[in-house]
């Protein structure tokens, strides 16, 4: 039995985004409407041997269920959190108990369909850019405000990976000199001590320290959300807050967008819920940093959520397989 539509045979593509605790995979037509969407636990023990075999069985498994034949698959794009070099090559995921193989030759092995892979956060870029916050636009950042700082470059609609894969890790961007406390990547400084949701955090704690006026938040355990919300509800403290996180922000982006000239930034990840806000908050700091060739760039919000990643990875394989 073949899916066809007025005598067409219908065409796939698989995007699998492979996280920390799940996989998500999709099933999309060419356009990239998505058909299905499932997920299935990633099992990281002994070196994560079983994360791929787990991901083409649910593949395999998802093609017998809906009758579709392998000439159908356009192909399967993978995208997961590690650097990446340009053969496929994973060079280490921690959260996911690997070190350095080929995922692309791996899974393909194991699926019997064309792979393309790429790292998550480039990958969910590519989402952005293809149906996304940046749709319409060639030449997106994608800033990713989370528990870290995560980015992705899309340069003339495609994924920019940079010599070793680190390219658009602009968490890690040095924009404070004055820094005491080590980042995770064990420099000083960087981006994402400030500008995710835990460094907005470390702001307000400073601040605290620093002052003896009164704030909603002094005493208690507050999370980034509850910054931005006192802040709105016009505690001084907070306010301060926000705008040193909104400084260090615009600084950030200011230097990048110096440097690549995005058409567009496209924020996502837990804090880029402020909206509006946030961008009031960034423009200022934003614009006065930033070349004035750059000065224009728009800002946008992403709009495909967790669904980034299995968007971006089917684009990746439509763009180089079929
Ligand atoms: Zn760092």
């Amino acid at each position: 039995m073949e899916n066809k539509t007025n005598g067409i045979i219908a065409k796939y593509v698989f995007g699998v985004d492979i996280g920390g605790t799940t996989v998500k995979i999709g099933l999309l037509d060419l356009d990239g409407h998505k058909i299905e969407v499932w997920e299935i636990p990633t099992r990281t023990e002994n070196g994560g041997e079983k994360i791929l075999p787990d991901i083409a069985e649910s593949i395999r498994f998802k093609m017998e269920e809906r009758g579709i034949k392998d000439s159908q698959v356009v192909g399967v794009g993978a995208g997961a959190p590690g650097p990446f070099s340009d053969d496929g090559t994973i060079l280490k995921a921690v959260n996911l108990g690997w070190s350095e193989f080929n995922l692309k030759n791996e899974l393909h092995d194991l699926v019997k369909i064309p792979v393309k892979c790429g790292n998550d956060a480039n990958v969910a870029a590519l989402g952005e850019c293809w149906k996304g916050g940046g749709q319409g636009y060639k030449d997106i950042l994608m800033v990713t405000l989370g528990t870290g700082v995560g980015g992705g470059i899309i340069h003339e609609g495609k994924i920019f990976n940079g010599a070793n894969g680190a390219g658009g890790e602009i968490g890690h961007i040095h924009i404070e000199d004055n820094e005491t406390v080590e980042c995770n990547c064990g420099n000083k400084g960087c981006l994402e001590q400030y500008a995710s949701a835990t460094g907005a955090v470390l702001l307000m704690k400073r601040i605290l320290e620093k002052s003896d006026e009164e704030s909603v938040l002094r005493g208690t355990q507050f999370e980034c959300k509850d910054i931005f919300d006192a802040a709105a509800n016009g505690d001084k403290l907070a306010i301060e807050a926000t705008k040193q996180y909104g400084d260090y922000l615009g600084k950030g982006l200011a230097m990048i967008a110096s440097t690549i000239n995005p058409e567009i930034i496209v924020f996502g990840g837990g804090v880029s819920k402020a909206g509006d806000v946030l961008f009031d908050l960034i423009r200022p700091s934003f614009e006065k940093y930033v070349f004035h060739g750059a000065k224009r760039t728009k800002f946008a919000l992403a709009k495909l959520g967790n669904d980034a990643g299995i968007y971006g990875a089917a684009k990746l394989v439509l763009d180089t397989v079929s």
